[in-house]
């Protein structure tokens, strides 16, 4: 797509340290990385949700990432890796061409995850949560 800058990087356009290509996916370094290490793993055809990539594709998408990630954990201060993809705006999106970040960890490396989670208040507000979630799920 024109004046996407993922899709510049997976044409060659515009430089990137690449890691791994194939005929689907394109994965490089993150620009700016939380751990030195830390890859991008897109879809070489442009879309901005991961929800729209074809199943072979995000599927290779999560296998390359996790392959990239155990090459991460024979590295030097590194024993663990996130993966992490952020779909719109208000989960952190910054880039919208959708990408699977791929974070090596170590137990030293300072970094800590802005998790904030809240039980559901008893069983019946959690399970009309899922219920709704549930009717509202189309896998086609
Ligand atoms: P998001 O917040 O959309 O999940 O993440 C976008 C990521 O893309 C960020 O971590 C950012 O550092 C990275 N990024 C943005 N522009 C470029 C670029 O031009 N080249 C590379 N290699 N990474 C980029
Ligand atoms: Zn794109």
């Amino acid at each position: 797509m024109a004046d996407c800058i993922f899709c510049k990087i997976a044409a060659g356009e515009i430089p990137a340290a690449k890691i791994y290509e194939d005929e689907l996916v394109f994965a490089f370094l993150d620009i700016a990385p939380i751990n030195p290490g830390h890859v991008l793993v897109i879809p070489k055809e442009h879309h901005e949700s991961a929800s729209t990539i074809p199943e072979v594709t995000a599927g290779r998408m999560f296998h390359v990432g996790s392959r990239i990630g155990i090459a991460l954990k024979r590295m030097e201060n590194f024993d663990a890796y996130n993966l992490h993809l952020a779909d719109g705006t208000a989960a952190g999106q910054v880039v919208m061409h959708a990408h699977l970040h791929v974070i090596p960890r170590g137990v030293n490396d300072q970094f800590h995850w802005n998790w904030r989670q809240v039980p559901y208040g008893d069983d019946a507000a959690r399970e009309a949560v899922a219920s709704e979630i549930r009717s509202k799920l189309h896998l086609d």
